[in-house]
């Protein structure tokens, strides 16, 4: 077993759709950023190549490539569990939490699993989401963006 750790923050901007976990959730501005900017998976898929001691995402998926401009961070999510496989390792499992004054996010937590366990072919009672406010303090609690932190542990895989 290996554990790994992720941290990422997108500012929110107007005229931007927000899109966490591969859910897009209704509200009047979004998160700024390269891909379609999902601050919850860019978390998750950094504690999964820091769990395999693969560097992050900005690494694999450089802002600079025109390749990723606008794309899915699902499409990522697939591409880092392809790499790990590769690596000999699976995901056991994951937790994540939303660090977000607005919206409540409580009616997107079941489809949030279900995005992440599907691109990562861990069952849905291997991920956990979880939302969280900061009680109205800094950058968070002003709604200028929004944080996502995540753990994870990686398994050897089965076939290797
Ligand atoms: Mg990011």
């Amino acid at each position: 077993m290996r554990i790994g750790i992720g941290y990422d923050v997108h500012r929110l901007v107007e005229n931007r759709k927000l899109i966490l976990c591969g859910v897009e959730v209704a509200y009047p501005s979004g998160l700024l950023g390269h891909s379609d900017a999902d601050v919850a998976l860019h978390a998750l898929m950094d504690s999964m190549l820091g769990a395999a001691a693969l560097g992050d995402i900005g690494t694999h998926f450089p802002d600079s490539d025109p390749a990723y401009a606008g794309i899915s961070s699902r499409i990522l999510l697939r591409k880092v569990t392809a790499l790990l496989r590769k690596e000999g390792y699976e995901l056991e499992n994951a937790d994540l939490v939303i660090i977000c004054q607005k919206p409540k996010l409580k009616p997107y937590i079941r489809t949030m699993r279900e995005n992440i366990a599907a691109d990562t072919g861990v069952p849905t009672s291997g991920i956990s989401v979880k939302a969280t406010t900061t009680e109205k303090l800094g950058f968070a609690g002003r709604e200028e963006g929004i944080a996502a932190e995540a753990v994870c542990l990686l398994r050897e895989a089965e076939n290797n």
